[in-house]
């Protein structure tokens, strides 16, 4: 089936051989959709330090797909991030997904940048034009920022900075992401904004997930998912359906592609994409 528009899958670093296996069994089957690009997160901190490079190697030179590291910069000094943005070239990589990222809690380490727009203006510092850099950005708002317009207003700092585009925190409401894109085109922001899809697949993880990073989960799903009790077959129809209508309606108001957050599970995401029109 051919989709209206370009998608992406992110995927986290396994660490293990039995994680490594599950994300060969995902990238094979998703390749299929053929994606623009696939991601690898970072944990900040250098929590992955090795393992993001590792995947994103495997990824590329295994799978033949365009992996892209994140990069998060919180707890890093300009010295190790020179390293890493360096090897990243040695990989053949010229898309990067710049954050700010956010500790481990417990882990307080000082490092040389505070916020993701100084991340960007490094990587233009050092490398031109060379990496094509997306930010994180959010409809909802971020939970750490002291009101929504302060935060459009951090996100406009990074579009300045020279990220070249951005992806949402995921959402399930297709209204916050409409307005959102239409008041970041107002201030000037002018960058592609793409929706991060988050397939439900686990929903009680989704709940502390989505507590966690501020994404609402509308009532009547929770009340939805909570009706179906342990009826599974049930709870995987419904969400796809959700999901699937959700990416339609996006599309139709005029998304320019979608980031799929796969969690290294083909199923969540293949079930969405096959129910879309
Ligand atoms: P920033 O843009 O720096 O914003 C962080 C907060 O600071 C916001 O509240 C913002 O409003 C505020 N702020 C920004 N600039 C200023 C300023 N000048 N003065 C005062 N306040 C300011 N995390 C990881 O650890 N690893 C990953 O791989 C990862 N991948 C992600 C991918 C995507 C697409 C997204 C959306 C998020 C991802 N995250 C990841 C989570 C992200 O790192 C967290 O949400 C983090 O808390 C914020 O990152 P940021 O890059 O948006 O930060």
């Amino acid at each position: 089936m051919t989709l209206r528009v370009p998608v992406s899958f992110e995927f986290y670093p396994p660490k293990t051989d039995e994680q490594r296996l599950q994300l060969d069994r995902t990238a094979a089957r998703l390749k299929s959709h053929k994606p623009e690009y696939v991601s690898c997160t970072f944990g900040a901190g250098g929590s992955t330090l090795s393992y993001t490079p590792e995947t994103v190697q495997r990824l590329r030179e295994e799978h033949g797909l365009d992996a892209a590291p994140h990069v998060s910069c919180m707890g890093g000094t300009q010295e190790e991030l020179r390293s890493l943005l360096k090897l990243y070239r040695a990989l053949g990589c010229r898309r990067i997904v710049a954050l700010r990222g956010d500790l481990p809690s417990g882990m307080a380490r000082m490092g040389d940048f505070r916020y993701a727009s100084e991340l960007v203006e490094f990587i233009r510092t050092e490398h031109d034009g060379f990496f094509h850099i997306e930010v994180g950005c959010y409809p909802e708002m971020h939970p750490q920022a002291e009101d929504a317009f302060a935060d459009m207003k951090h996100f406009k700092a990074k579009a300045d900075a020279g990220a070249d585009g951005a992806i949402t925190q995921y959402f399930y409401n297709a209204d916050a992401y409409f307005r959102f894109v239409d008041d970041a085109r107002k201030l000037g922001i002018d960058i592609p904004i793409v929706p991060g899809i988050m397939p439900i697949s686990n929903f009680a993880q989704l709940r502390r997930f989505s507590e966690a990073c501020g994404a609402e989960i509308p009532r009547w799903i929770g009340k939805r998912m909570l009706a179906y009790g342990d009826d599974a077959d049930s709870i995987r129809a419904f969400a796809a359906e959700f999901v699937a209508n959700l990416c339609d309606r996006l599309i139709e108001g005029g998304a320019p592609s979608l980031h799929f957050y796969t969690l290294n599970l083909s199923k969540p995401t293949l079930n969405v994409l096959d129910l879309m029109r």
